[in-house]
């Protein structure tokens, strides 16, 4: 498929049928495979042949859309995860483990924020944290001897802050380590981070990838492009033999193509489980066959809701890269030169107040913990996530009291302005 233009990989790549095979991803439901000899199934275990043995590790269901999401990234390898949370899980702990440090952009989705500043740290894992515009001097003060990734979001969740790619990538490189992003906002239809340098790339795709609400999902995909054997020393668990199957070295048997996900496959997730179920696959996959005509849709609408608060008097201010005014405006023509995503943040005059009635008011989108759907949502962070949180805090943590998250999906955008335009009449 690789000759082919993206639309066209969102539809068929991935899965081949071949003379008299079903048209649709066949759902394996089976949490077993058949083998005729004990020997068969004991090169399985040894990594000496490929196929199925348990669902636990792998069905041929999520491999078939791994390889679509693989294909959209530009990557050589992926797998799908039960969640995004497991997804950015497996790619740092796949080469980070006790006693390592990653530097990670401080604008990330609050669950992978305390992911890296609270779970990876009882595990011995330490971070630092910098700004997604940091400058090469500045990241190259975050790097410490053990430092093993870098890690940040192309749009941030829900800062919608855009990282400047190229820069994370090069300092990532010039330390030896791999750059890690999620693209979950821009999806490979808007932003492929692997042609900006990215190693490995990873999606919630519970979002705009499924689209509509219906799964949780993950997905990590490998560019096959970082050169593990000559960072040798800071990456023994690709470089070394592993006990657990055998003295095998993942970089030899498989080669930086496949060494990653291999490696991430025969041993988190037959350790952790965090496997996707084939049901879930089948509709990421429905998902990911519309992906290319629902973005521009959901940039088309977010554009016009972004350019109408902000004309509006009720509203202090938008967050939204495709506005000219926006800090992240020239980051985003570079990165998302056909827009970015849906989701469009903004403060209304009056605070929490005034956030909670307007919600109240509007008819057409919901009040969700969601984004990316179909359906347009919104959600008030200073009255549902975060909650907790004084209002010196939350102007400490960048989230105004009357701030508002809205997810633009996919109604026709007169419709939208309509219902914010009446929403706000209070
Ligand atoms: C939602 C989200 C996650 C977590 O994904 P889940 O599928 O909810 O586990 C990670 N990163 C980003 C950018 C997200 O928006």
């Amino acid at each position: 498929m690789d000759n082919y233009k993206i639309n066209t990989k969102c539809v068929q790549a991935g899965y081949r049928p071949g003379n008299g095979e079903p048209r649709q991803i066949p759902i394996i439901q089976s949490t077993t495979f058949k083998y005729d000899t004990s020997e068969d199934m004991g090169k399985l275990f040894d990594l000496q042949a490929t196929g199925y043995f348990y669902t636990r590790l792998q069905n041929p269901t999520n491999d078939f859309v791994a390889a679509k999401i693989a294909a959209l990234e530009g990557g050589t390898a992926a797998m799908l995860t039960s969640s995004g949370q497991a997804a950015n899980f497996f790619a740092i702990f796949n080469i980070c483990e006790n006693g390592g440090h990653i530097v990670a952009s401080s604008s990330i989705y609050g669950g992978t924020f305390n992911l890296i500043a609270v779970t990876l740290k009882k595990m011995g894992i330490s971070v630092t944290f910098v700004s997604p515009t940091a400058t090469e001097e500045e990241l190259d003060k975050a790097f410490q001897e053990n430092t093993k990734a870098v890690f940040g979001e192309t749009i941030a969740n829900p800062a919608l802050t855009v990282l400047d790619i190229e820069t994370y990538a090069k300092a990532a490189h010039k330390h030896g380590v791999p750059l890690i992003i999620d693209n979950t906002f821009p999806t490979p239809v808007n932003c492929r981070p692997i042609e900006w340098g990215a190693d490995i790339v990873t999606h919630s795709t519970t979002k705009y990838m499924d689209g509509h609400g219906a799964g949780v999902g993950g997905a990590i995909v490998d560019s096959g492009k970082f050169d593990w054997m000559a960072h040798k020393d800071k990456f023994p668990g690709l470089c070394t033999p592993d006990d657990s199957y055998h003295g095998i070295t993942y970089v030899e048997q498989f080669g930086n193509a496949g060494a990653f996900i291999t490696k991430c496959t025969a041993q988190l997730m037959r350790d952790f489980g965090c496997i996707q179920s084939p049901q879930n696959a089948f509709l990421l996959n429905l998902g990911l066959e519309s992906l290319h005509v629902r973005m521009p849709r959901h940039v088309e609408n977010g554009q016009a809701v972004a350019e109408f608060l902000s004309t509006h008097p009720k509203i202090e201010k938008v967050n939204y890269s495709g506005l000219k005014t926006d800090k992240y405006y020239t980051l985003a023509q570079k990165y998302l030169p056909q827009g970015g995503c849906g989701v469009v943040s903004f403060e209304i005059k009056g605070g929490r107040k005034a956030a909670e009635e307007f919600m109240k008011r509007l008819k057409l989108a919901a009040i969700e913990t969601h984004v990316a759907d179909a359906r347009t949502c919104c959600l008030c962070p200073s009255t549902s996530t975060h909650r907790q949180l004084t209002d010196q805090q939350l102007v400490e943590a960048g989230i105004p009291a009357g701030l508002v998250r809205l997810s633009c999906g996919l109604e026709d955008k007169v419709d939208l302005i309509n219902d914010l335009k009446q929403a706000l009449e209070f």
